[in-house]
């Protein structure tokens, strides 16, 4: 089979970059994935009681982007929806991000904006250095919230103590003097009207894309002529782990449905103390269903070593210098794109604004947001 370009992997950055290969340059495209579905870890599925199921961990689209947003609109309507989290603190649900409403229910009090930041001007530990993620977040709120609302889920979540954890690990934490609840603020906020897997299945949809599934790159290695191949998977992996493995945090979903109508007040509740999940997604408050029971998925995070379903880069100063090494390996037949390819936190409007604004060649292309 002779074409132009392999892609390697059809998640959301294997997809987009297949179409926008196909439509504005013509080429041919074999897009090869060893997953029995598209979508990557995007993809979603309906369960038997019709209820939209992501399995791989809740996915909630935003950006602050209208070239990706009208790109994708091109392939999927959209169901309004604005994400809402709750913390689950002995037992009280607690809005987060921290608001106007979260402190005062936490310390029983009635503070306005103005006394909210004395507060945390006031308990805020004072460093002159940050060495680690205890040191990022108390230094912004102090020990009272830094200990109920992110010592221990911050742990759970990357398996260290927050001393051992660097603080690139966490960004500001944002503190709200308003009683804004919604988890984003993006312009863009909503989920594909059928769900990720319709909207990437549609973006493939392309006379000049051929797709492979349930087919590993390492089995048609050599098989296929193609002018350059484009890499989604693990860039380690490609390279037969010549340098070591780079490490990657999993997280394990267990699913679970119950005859109830609903299970909690919003989609996500995050649980920072006791258990071993992070946080449970009930998947019905994404979508409006009839449906009588409702599904839960329960998040537990494990591993810091190589697993098969690698969820996060791990982004210490060490893996990336690992990474680094992998990815200066002369290589002008294949480009390494995507969350596996670059080793990289990318969320799925950051990776689809990163392909359609670049020629994957390093060429910026004009910046056309409004
Ligand atoms: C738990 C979790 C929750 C997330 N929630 C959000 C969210 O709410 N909002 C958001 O915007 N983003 C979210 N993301 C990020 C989002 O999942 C990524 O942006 C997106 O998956 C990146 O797409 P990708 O194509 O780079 O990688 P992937 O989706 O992982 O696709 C890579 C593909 O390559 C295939 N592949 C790998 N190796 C091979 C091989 N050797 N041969 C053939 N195929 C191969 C894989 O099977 C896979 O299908 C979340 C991520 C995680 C881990």
């Amino acid at each position: 089979m002779k074409i132009d370009a392999l892609i390697v992997g059809a998640g959301i950055a294997g997809s987009v970059l297949a179409r926008k290969l196909a439509e504005e340059q013509g080429q041919q495209i074999l897009v090869v994935d060893k997953r029995n579905h598209v979508g990557g870890y995007c993809y979603d599925y309906r369960d038997e009681n019709g209820i939209l199921i992501h399995k791989y961990g809740p996915h909630i689209f935003r950006t602050d982007s209208k070239e990706v947003w009208k790109f994708l609109s091109r392939f999927t309507d959209w169901q309004d929806y604005q994400h809402k989290v709750l913390a689950n603190v002995n037992g009280h649900f607690y809005p987060m991000p921290i608001n106007l409403d979260t402190v005062n229910q936490y310390l029983g009090t009635q503070y306005t904006a103005e006394d909210v930041e004395e507060y945390f001007e006031e308990h805020k530990i004072s460093l002159i250095e940050i060495n680690n993620v205890k040191d990022v977040i108390e230094s912004q709120i102090g020990p009272e919230f830094y200990h109920a609302f992110f010592e221990h889920y911050t742990e759970k979540q990357w398996g260290l103590p927050c001393e051992e954890l660097p603080p690139e690990i966490v960004a500001r934490i944002p503190i709200r003097k308003n009683r804004d609840d919604r988890y984003f603020t993006h312009c863009y906020q909503a989920l594909p009207k059928d769900g990720y897997t319709n909207m990437i299945q549609n973006i493939l949809d392309h006379p000049n894309i051929h797709i492979l599934l349930n087919t590993d790159f390492k089995d048609i290695k050599g098989a296929i002529e193609s002018k350059h191949t484009y890499y989604s998977g693990p860039i380690d992996e490609y390279y037969n782990y010549c340098y070591g493995k780079l490490p990657y945090r999993n997280v394990t979903f267990k699913f679970e449905t119950y005859p109830v109508e609903q299970y909690q007040p919003v989609s996500v509740v995050n649980y920072p103390n006791n258990y071993d999940y992070t946080r449970i997604t009930e998947f019905k408050h994404f979508y409006p269903s009839r449906s009588s029971c409702t599904v839960i998925a329960k998040e537990i995070p494990s591993g810091g070593g190589y697993c098969n379903e690698s969820a996060y880069p791990i982004p210490t100063s060490v893996n990336k210098e690992l990474y680094r090494k992998y990815a200066s390996i002369p290589n002008k037949k294949v480009t390494f794109i995507g969350r596996l390819g670059e080793y990289k936190y990318y969320s799925m409007d950051q990776i689809v604004e990163y392909i359609l604004r670049n020629d994957i060649s390093g060429r910026r292309k004009e910046k056309t947001d409004g």
